[in-house]
């Protein structure tokens, strides 16, 4: 028998075998009892959550020829022959690979047509979001009068692609990431079946990595079988990943504690050396410190993700850290993440990262009493560094100096919009008064002017600036006119306001 991949023997063949929507499922089999199904449905959600699954299985039970229960039989004609993808009456059609239009099309014609083999005729269109104008156009125009004999089921990753005049047409049913537990569960049951064995820390990790989606957790246990064989080990599941081990992500988070450059550089340089890619070392890092974060602020909820052997270690760590760093650290590691795309030169801009947040050391941004000596964690007892998270705020930058410190706005900025922080590196800000920030153009900068001047962009700046000095922001921009003047263009008071209202605003 030829090899079919894990996640297509396993694929569920009821609504009850679809893991972790069982609001969806539950709907849907008492639309089918009731008899009350709508003409269109969309389900969206990120990928391997079960869409394409759950789009099958109402597709055998509206056409079963022995319901149960809502539940297509799996044995009868109908359902064997959609299971075996050779039924008339249920067409597929995959936007992403050609955009739809002649399939589209084609549908528009035959729709009409009462089905062939079965009790209706069902449409899935998987990435629904890819179609072209011209294709959406087309099936809106069958949306609008479906016959009654048709089912439309669109399943999308983006469905804030897909055109108003078709959402307001469809039901929609939003598909849940899967929470680890749940994956690690199945995945159980699966090496069970197959006669592997797999420890749980290598169960665990390939659970945690599928970041909520099964199909990719289930693919990834695929490669580690073929890889590693019946006996699956956590170093296995590392290799074919490319991760980097929980044990060596909190010893190179050890070396910027410690400020230990050398180690720093050592520790990357193995890492690429073993053949990690450089985004992936990033991500393991940005991960590892999520769930430091998530320790220190938040230990007792279920959040916290880390195998057994690792959470000792972390406990350590997160009482050693202000959560200011560990925000700081996410962020930096984040932009050089995002940054990644644009540089040639990877490995210097991962080394950069750390070399920063080195320099910066665990005090926080501004001149306040110091709660570690830098670069010596150890010897802060816990009860120091908590001290800064129980103040209600916390002023990184006093307003009387945001001017002069206006390099640490714009440091923050390029780490949430690159192309913001271009439009504001010709223009510095005129006066930053009674929680009013006024940014002047000169008239050889109105492109500039206008860019930033977007709802986003001034809501972007009064974030920033709102966050670094614990007060609500309002952000004008002016730009010089002909005769010299400054014109006031945009205020954005009530969108500081609406976001932040009058009450302190804490630093998280
Ligand atoms: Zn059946």
């Amino acid at each position: 028998m030829s090899y079919r991949a894990l996640y297509r023997v396993f694929r569920p063949q009821t609504f009850s075998e679809v893991r972790g929507q069982d609001h969806i499922s539950t709907t849907l089999k008492n639309a089918i009892v009731t008899e009350r199904l709508a003409h269109a449905y969309l389900f969206c959600g990120p990928r391997g959550t079960g869409k394409t699954s759950s789009a099958k299985i109402l597709a055998k039970a509206v056409n079963c020829l022995d319901l149960q229960n809502g539940e297509p039989c799996n044995q009868c004609a109908s359902c064997k022959a959609i299971n075996e993808e050779s039924f008339l009456d249920v067409l597929e059609i995959d936007a992403a690979s050609n955009r739809g239009i002649d399939e589209i099309r084609d549908l528009r014609d035959k729709v009409r047509f009462a089905p062939s083999q079965g009790k209706r005729k069902v449409y899935i269109i998987d990435e629904v979001h890819m179609l072209t104008n011209e294709a959406f156009n087309a099936l809106l125009k069958t949306l609008e009068e479906p016959p009654a004999h048709v089912l439309f089921i669109l399943a999308t990753t983006e469905p804030q692609k897909i055109p108003l005049t078709i959402l307001s047409r469809c039901q929609r049913f939003d598909f849940r990431k899967i929470n680890t537990a749940e994956i690690g569960n199945h995945l159980a049951d699966i090496v069970q079946e197959e006669g592997v064995s797999i420890s749980e820390d290598a169960l665990n990790a390939i659970a945690r990595k599928a970041a909520g989606g099964m199909r990719d957790a289930i693919s990834v246990l695929d490669q580690c079988i073929a890889f590693a064989g019946d006996r699956i080990e956590l170093e296995h599941v590392e290799m074919v990943l490319g991760t980097v081990s929980e044990e060596a992500t909190a010893s190179l988070v050890d070396t910027v504690i410690q400020k230990d450059y050398s180690r720093m550089f050592l520790s990357l340089n193995d890492f690429i050396q073993q053949g990690k890619d450089i985004k992936q070392i990033l991500r393991d890092c940005i991960q590892y410190c999520r769930q430091l974060l998530l320790l220190k602020v938040a230990p007792k909820e279920q959040l916290v993700e880390l195998s057994p052997d690792s959470i000792g270690k972390a406990r350590e760590q997160a009482s050693a850290l202000p959560v200011e760093f560990l925000g700081r650290m996410i962020n930096r590691l984040t932009a050089a993440e995002k940054d990644l795309r644009y540089s040639n030169q990877p490995q210097i801009l991962l080394e950069a990262a750390f070399v920063d947040l080195m320099i910066q050391g665990l005090e926080p941004a501004v001149s306040q009493p110091v709660q570690t000596a830098a670069g010596k964690p150890a010897k802060t007892s816990p009860a120091d560094v908590e001290k800064p998270e129980t103040r209600p705020v916390q002023k990184l930058i006093a307003s009387e100096e945001l001017l002069q410190q206006w390099s640490e706005v714009m440091a923050q900025i390029k780490g949430k919009s690159i192309k913001l922080h271009a439009f504001l590196n010709d223009v510095k800000p005129a006066s930053f008064k009674n929680g009013e920030l006024i940014l002047r153009f000169g008239l050889q900068y109105k492109f500039h002017h206008n860019m930033v001047n977007q709802e986003e962009n001034l809501r972007l700046i009064s974030q920033v600036v709102s966050q670094l000095t614990g007060q609500p922001v309002k952000v004008t921009v002016e730009l010089e006119n002909e005769d010299g003047y400054i014109k006031q263009e945009l205020t954005l008071v009530d969108e500081a306001r609406k976001l932040f209202g009058d009450v302190p605003i804490e630093i998280v």
